[in-house]
């Protein structure tokens, strides 16, 4: 059985960094993070749709725009952590590192569940831009 896929892009900006980078991404530095919001159903709407893109607009887009945009976004574990609340109360905290792979997962697996539990849809996969050249993405498997 086939089903229906939609996908809404957005876009915020956000500080963090990587515990334990090999690199330069262990630094504190920002993103202009693009996600591709993927959400789907096996059975469309009266009027033909899997939903309506404002009704993902105003959920997770929302979501996105009250949680985590022009945030600083850091490990619960990560050792900078207390330091850097003391000047920057609004620091908001993931149970993992914060790579675009975790935070994809995280939408899927607990945010999307959460905003759409009243709807006969499901946030399916998350794809998230880092850079125009770098993405990751999570999906729930079939
Ligand atoms: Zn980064």
């Amino acid at each position: 059985m086939g089903k229906f896929q939609v996908v809404r892009k957005h876009e915020i900006h956000c500080g963090h960094r990587v515990v334990q980078h090999e690199g330069k991404c262990k630094n504190l530095h920002g993103h202009s993070y693009i996600f591709h919001l993927k959400c789907e159903s096996t059975e469309l709407d009266n009027l033909g749709r899997v939903i309506d893109f404002s009704v993902i607009k105003d959920l997770l887009c929302r979501w996105l725009d009250d949680n985590w945009d022009h945030k600083l976004i850091l490990w619960e574990n990560d050792p900078w952590l207390l330091s850097l609340r003391e000047i920057d109360a609004t620091i908001v905290t993931v149970p993992y590192n914060p790579t675009a792979e975790n935070l994809a997962r995280y939408l899927v697996e607990v945010i999307g569940p959460e905003l759409f539990k009243d709807l006969p849809i499901s946030l399916s996969e998350v794809t998230l831009e880092e850079t125009s050249k770098c993405r990751a993405s999570y999906a729930i498997s079939d």
